[in-house]
């Protein structure tokens, strides 16, 4: 799939749009899962309880986040296991490679972090001379086709099995033509346990951070970070400061949800705590903020750190199924990577890939208002000046010509006569990307206003 120079996100998806055969099953395969999570959501007469509490946990913890992190560390410590604060992802990435080059590691195994993809850590230890094997099978198959993720949990999902068939054959040598995904799977887990057993240190995202015991929790449903983290002699877990939750009880509810909405399964078939070195072995963990404290600074955007990364607002968003996950000018996609991402997206697009339709906000099981905190970005936007082109030029208009009943009186006059009696053709450019994929509506005889007094008043 080709990329484009310009990093607009509409700009973006209308390159993934080109492929109409592409969109319709990305957006099916979405909605599919989508389905899962409602069946599975569903099957719990509590689920709208949990959802409940697993906000307030969340919003809880955030709220003493300073307490918990501390008592996070001091029973880490206790456990055996190294702690390392990371102010932004350069000290992150800085902090893993002074790790690696102490155990002269030259290949790192990794499993399910977006957190290394916010930092850009792979290209910074490749770089350095560490070779860098994602272990998970999405994941791993766009490393080989030099990619970065389209989702958070499948970030392979952009790809049809012909292209992953063709990527194996020339990556891995499987057979030409062969798309069979059993086969693919197959050739993929012996290719896999090959680089898990030449590793010479592991590393994995966290799913949760449990204060109260200092473990990790990471689930995966190929068990790969549990290959990686028990083979070689080094393990380190990267994770964002928002992964804190307090005590294994909380830790329980969010599992609870996590599988559940993100494929519609009652758990991920690996859920692995961490809770010291192995006999001989270093564990370390990464805390990162890169930006967290100051979104807790506001408090509409503090909740997006509620977010467990289940993807489940994906696969609801209309505008992320179809426009797929590389149209987003950040690592994470769909309304949490806006939610998390806006401030960051220096062409000021991606706070308008969203219809504010709250479906996202619907099926989020820690309840994080997504369209709020998308429609709050916008206004911060807006405050700032930095609306996007488009907008910056005629909104102001427009808001001036709605705000006069005259004005838009006159105005809408003009544009049923327009439509009446102008070529389509000459009308269409005005319609701008609208009416790029619409007809123009047939002009009504009379305006609404007139109408109604006619018949109502
Ligand atoms: S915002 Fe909610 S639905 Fe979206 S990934 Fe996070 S937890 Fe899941």
């Amino acid at each position: 799939m080709s990329h484009t120079a310009s990093k607009i996100h509409a700009d973006k998806a209308a390159i993934f749009c080109k492929d109409e055969d592409r969109v319709n099953w990305h957006s099916k395969a979405l909605w599919l899962l989508r389905e899962k999570r409602d069946r599975a959501a569903s099957s719990l007469p509590e689920w709208e309880q949990l959802r409940q509490l697993g906000s307030e946990i969340k919003l809880h913890t955030l709220t003493n986040l300073a307490k918990y992190l501390e008592m996070f560390e001091q029973n880490c410590q206790a456990n055996g296991i190294q702690v390392h604060w990371a102010k932004d992802a350069a000290e992150h990435n800085e902090i893993v490679h002074g790790i690696l080059s102490h155990h002269q590691v030259k290949k790192l195994v990794k499993s399910k972090s977006m957190l290394t993809e916010e930092c850009h850590m792979n290209p910074y230890l490749e770089e350095r001379g560490i070779e860098v094997i994602d272990t998970d099978l999405g994941e791993r198959i766009i490393q080989l086709a030099g990619q970065p993720p389209s989702h958070i949990v499948v970030p392979a999902i952009h790809l049809k099995k012909e292209e992953v068939g063709e990527l194996f054959h020339e990556k891995i040598g499987t057979e030409a033509g062969a798309s069979d995904p059993t086969y693919l799977t197959r050739a993929a887990r012996a290719h896999l346990r090959e680089q898990f057993l030449s590793a010479d240190a592991a590393m994995t995202g966290v799913n949760m951070a449990i204060a109260e015991k200092g473990a990790v929790v990471v689930c995966t449903n190929e068990g790969n970070a549990d290959m990686g983290a028990n083979l070689p002699k080094v393990q380190i877990h990267s994770m964002g400061m928002d992964k804190m939750v307090p005590n294994l009880d909380s830790a329980a509810v969010l599992l609870r949800m996590l599988a559940r909405n993100a494929t519609g399964q009652p758990v991920t078939t690996y859920s692995s705590f961490y809770r010291g070195p192995k006999a001989g072995g270093e564990m370390h963990v990464v805390i990162v903020d890169n930006g967290r404290s100051n979104m807790l600074k506001d408090k509409i955007l503090a909740e997006s750190l509620k977010c467990i990364r289940c993807g489940g607002c994906m696969n609801t968003c209309p505008v992320y199924r179809r426009s797929g996950g590389h149209s987003y000018n950040y690592t994470i996609p769909g309304p949490i990577g806006i939610a998390v991402g806006a401030q960051k997206d220096d062409t000021n697009s991606i706070a308008w890939a969203c219809t504010l339709c709250g479906s996202c906000t619907q099926v989020c099981p820690t309840k994080v208002p997504l369209d709020k905190i998308i429609h709050h970005h916008r206004r911060l936007k807006a405050e700032a000046g930095n609306l996007p082109y488009g907008k910056r030029s005629y909104m102001p208009v427009v808001g001036k010509v709605m705000g006069s009943a005259p004005m838009l009186n006159t105005s809408m006059a003009m544009a049923r006569t327009a439509l009446r009696i102008l070529p389509g053709s000459l009308l269409k450019p005005f319609a701008g990307a609208w009416g790029k994929y619409r007809e123009l509506p047939v002009a009504p005889k009379s305006s609404f206003e007139a109408w109604y007094k006619k018949n109502r008043s």
